[in-house]
């Protein structure tokens, strides 16, 4: 694994770097001092002059020295930023994009990830805004209905809802102190510093030296990529989704309402008064042209499905154009031994980029929300004892969560080929007597079993002793 690696190769974002022997003192070089928050000065460092990437040696001049920087300011990133937070623990998240994410459509979360919301104190404000789902309906695409479940005859105590992303994101932002969240800081390059240090190069030129760099970059992470993980690959479908619109509310019972068809499924779900969720997921053979017009993907995804019930159609109809996005599902799955180790000299990731799972048991958010509560209370534990420790707690995380990631995504995967079986004997097996006769959704549910306390800043200490 090399340990310098750039993502941008602009001329003007390239720097040479040195060993830690060759760090000047930071009062000794130029930098541009600012105040970013009460009683403590960073400094951030602007570069006289453009550095050519070939050279081997490289010059850390004066960095921001930071104890824990995250990469990405999605889902995994800030809720691993509040849990740490909460736990007493500063993190600077640095995020590429000018401003939180606004598009976007929604998720479903279910109990496990209900649970982690809870222990970092957002649940009861989120849950006011979504509507709980009662039970789930399972259609044919001629819109007979071939089964239906309520969730808390299937599993006790489950609790779904479908909650808005951009929502969801701004409720845990919140949170943090307003010096939390870097925007506009695409992370550039990437490289160990000795034994105990990451410096992270943004494209602006910006230079972080931290002692722990979490890497919440998501599917095509570049965190990742650096310790070696490959390309998600795809998996042979893609889906649309969008979040339809009823300004004066929308007609639905709080269920989740599949249809089945061959090689095509589609879905949809209330998530407030005002909004239902929906999505159509096609097979494809490879992941095709990326499309920004949002009319075209409108158009493309009603067409998938234009003989469909016609409850599926008008919700795709009264769906904003800025809110369909059509998305290649991918995922990677980490084989023991042969898949890098998610951490790595005090580098470690969390969510999307290091399990992408297709999102067949809709729980990539749940697990991010669930690592990042598990990390920060071993990273809280470990962290004042040093940089044995870090690493102990981080090899320790990655142990317990690759036990829980790893099989879901091959789950995941598995879900995703049957219901995109397209042989029409196939199809009618599985409609007529799998899903009729055969399945029952407890079982399939006991993935979101997952116990989480509240995190508390006073349970450092106590864990550390
Ligand atoms: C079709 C579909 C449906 C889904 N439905 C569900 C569902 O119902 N339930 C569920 O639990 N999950 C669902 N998921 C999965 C869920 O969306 C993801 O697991 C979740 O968003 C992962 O969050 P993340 O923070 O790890 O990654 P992301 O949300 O991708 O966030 C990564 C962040 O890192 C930033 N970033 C990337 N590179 C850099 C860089 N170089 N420098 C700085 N910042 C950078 C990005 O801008 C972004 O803000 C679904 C996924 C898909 C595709």
């Amino acid at each position: 694994m090399a340990t310098s690696f750039s993502f941008s190769h602009s001329s003007t974002s390239l720097l040479i770097l040195q060993s830690s022997s060759l760090l000047p003192s930071p009062s000794s070089s130029r930098s541009l001092h600012f105040q970013t928050r009460k009683n403590s000065l960073f400094q951030l460092r602007t570069r006289a002059k453009p550095i050519s990437f070939s050279s081997s040696s490289s010059t850390v001049e004066e960095a921001r020295k930071e104890d824990v920087v995250i990469v990405g300011a999605g889902i995994a990133g800030l809720a691993t930023a509040v849990s740490l937070h909460r736990l007493g623990i500063r993190s600077l998240v640095i995020e590429q994009a000018e401003s939180l994410r606004t598009g976007g459509t929604s998720l479903t979360l279910f109990k496990n990830g209900w649970r982690v919301l809870d222990a970092i104190g957002v649940g009861t404000q989120l849950r006011s805004q979504f509507l709980e789902i009662q039970g789930m309906v399972v259609k044919a695409e001629d819109g007979r209905e071939l089964r239906s479940f309520k969730f808390n005859e299937e599993a006790e105590d489950q609790e779904v809802r479908a909650v808005e992303r951009r929502i969801l994101l701004e409720t845990l932002a919140n949170q943090l102190p307003p010096d939390a969240i870097r925007f506009s800081s695409k992370l550039a390059k990437i490289e160990r510093i000795g034994t105990s240090e990451t410096l992270l190069e943004l494209v602006d030129g910006t230079q972080l030296l931290a002692k722990i760099v979490i890497g919440c970059d998501g599917i095509r992470s570049p965190v990742a990529k650096w310790m070696g993980f490959s390309e998600p690959q795809y998996v042979g479908h893609c889906a649309f989704r969008g979040l339809g619109f009823y300004p004066n509310g929308q007609p639905f019972e709080p269920k989740v309402n599949y249809v089945y068809g061959r090689g095509l499924r589609a879905g949809y779900v209330p998530v407030s008064p005002t909004k239902v969720y929906w999505f159509v997921c096609f097979n494809n053979p490879s992941p095709g042209p990326k499309i920004t017009d949002p009319s075209v993907l409108k158009k493309e995804a009603q067409k998938l499905v234009r003989s469909w019930p016609s409850e599926l159609l008008e919700v795709i109809d009264k769906t904003p154009d800025d809110t369909i996005i059509r998305t290649p599902l991918v995922d990677r799955w980490l084989w023991p031994t042969v898949s890098p180790s998610a951490s790595s000299g005090g580098v470690v990731l969390v969510g999307d980029a290091w399990h992408p799972m297709t999102p067949n048991l809709g729980q990539g958010a749940c697990c991010a929300l669930e690592d990042a509560v598990i990390l920060a209370r071993k990273l809280a534990a470990a962290l004042e004892a040093g940089p044995t420790a870090v690493e102990n707690a981080l090899k320790s995380y990655e142990r317990e969560r690759w036990g829980r990631v790893f099989p879901l995504t091959i789950r995941a995967n598995l879900v995703g080929s049957l219901l995109q079986w397209e042989n029409p004997v196939i199809c009618a097996v599985r409609n007529n007597i799998i899903i009729r006769k055969l399945v029952q959704l407890g079982p399939l549910l006991e993935h979101t079993n997952f116990n989480c306390e509240p995190l508390r800043k006073t349970e450092v200490s106590q864990i550390s002793s």
